[in-house]
């Protein structure tokens, strides 16, 4: 368009459409076809689809860079690491999605990878382990403590070091944060949650800048046949078209409700970056466009109380996952391999319902 960039709330509802000619459908077409006539660029699902393409294009648009979408998070992830070398030194975080850390630390056992864990929110130490990385490996806002990291300087300390830096940006979305534009290689999703954002498809994706990076990991997921199938893209692409109000209510939902719960008196601690007295708060402020709709909280009484307001919740739905419209709690420590997390944490995804029935829920399950 004309005029200068459109904002991304624009671009998530108008990339992957297509060319505007006369009869030509408006939204992607769910191409169901494993084949393709011969000749073309693509002959086979496996290396290209075009209902795929669209979403590439919309996520990698958002993300300013290229996109490659894969059959889920976890695929996206491990396409990222399989890309390595053998003997590769990754720099990972000791607070991030379990089974990202339970991927790194078995090729770590496998002696595969060498690697080095960090606290990543502590920029110091983790600049002083960079030292002959191949990757550096960031979450932020993190799971499941809600921790921030600073993407710029990291980013610039990888690099220095002759590394490249991957960020997790599930939770943000690219709404939120742009991790390419502050330095960042490569950023990650778990298109699962926010991006597809109704808990209805498995979804992941790879964006970079450096066409040949994306193109390397594009062939890994070739070759793991981590392809993503027609119709959960399309309803990802249908999904992606409202992230920005989604959000917007999400946010500011967030807020209030974490303003509230940190003066409840069944409430230890709330972990949300938009609390002016958080730990990320400044450094939030500066790197992202919002606090995004993910916080953490303590309650009261350890983790026999923190399952009884998981069980109590009538609106909120007890259950794991994140990002979706419907507001969800968890007591993260209840999975064994999410060792970071305190047992009396409750990871809530805030959704998008009216703010005061979320906060009556919550206040009368807190005083259950
Ligand atoms: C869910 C999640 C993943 C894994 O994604 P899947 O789509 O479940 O495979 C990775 N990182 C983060 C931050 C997540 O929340």
């Amino acid at each position: 368009m004309s005029g200068g960039e459109l904002h991304p709330e624009s671009l998530a509802v108008s990339l992957g459409r297509g060319p505007r000619r006369a009869g030509a459908p408006v939204n992607a077409p769910v191409v169901l076809s494993a084949i393709f006539h011969a000749g073309g660029d693509v002959e086979y699902g496996r290396v290209g689809n075009p209902t795929v393409d669209a979403l590439e294009e919309a996520i990698g648009g958002l993300e300013g860079g290229e996109c490659a979408v894969f059959a889920s998070g976890m695929a996206a992830s491990a396409a990222v690491l399989g890309d390595l070398p053998p003997g590769s030194i990754v720099v990972a975080p000791t607070v991030a999605y379990f089974e990202v850390r339970a991927m790194l630390s078995e090729q770590a056992e496998q002696g595969r990878l060498e690697v080095r864990w960090v606290d990543v929110t502590d920029t110091a130490a983790t600049l002083a382990a960079c030292d002959g990385l191949s990757l550096l490996w960031v979450e932020s806002p993190a799971n499941p403590l809600m921790g921030i990291a600073d993407l710029a300087v990291l980013a610039e300390g990888a690099h220095r070091a002759g590394g490249l830096m991957v960020v997790d940006n599930t939770f943000a979305t690219p709404l939120l944060q742009r991790p390419l534009d502050l330095g960042a290689d490569l950023a990650v999703h778990s298109a699962t949650k926010y991006i597809s954002g109704h808990s209805d498809v498995l979804l992941g994706a790879v964006c970079g800048r450096d066409p040949a990076t994306v193109a390397a990991i594009r062939y890994r997921r070739e070759l793991y046949g981590a392809v993503a199938g027609p119709v959960e893209v399309f309803l990802a692409l249908r999904g992606l078209r409202t992230l920005a109000v989604r959000l917007e209510r999400a946010q500011s939902n967030a807020m209030e409700l974490a303003r509230r719960l940190s003066e409840h008196p069944a409430v230890e601690r709330v972990r949300y970056p938009g609390l002016p007295g958080d730990p990320g708060h400044e450094l939030a402020a500066r790197q992202m466009r919002g606090f995004g709709g993910m916080m953490a909280f303590e309650v009261r009484g350890g983790a026999e109380a923190a399952d009884r307001v998981a069980r109590s919740v009538e609106l909120i739905t007890f259950a794991t996952s994140l990002g979706g419209v419907e507001s969800l709690i968890e007591r993260r420590a209840r999975w064994p391999g999410e060792t970071a997390a305190p047992p009396n944490l409750l990871r809530f995804s805030v959704g998008i319902e009216h703010v005061e029935d979320l906060w009556r829920d919550l206040d009368r399950a807190l005083r259950a």
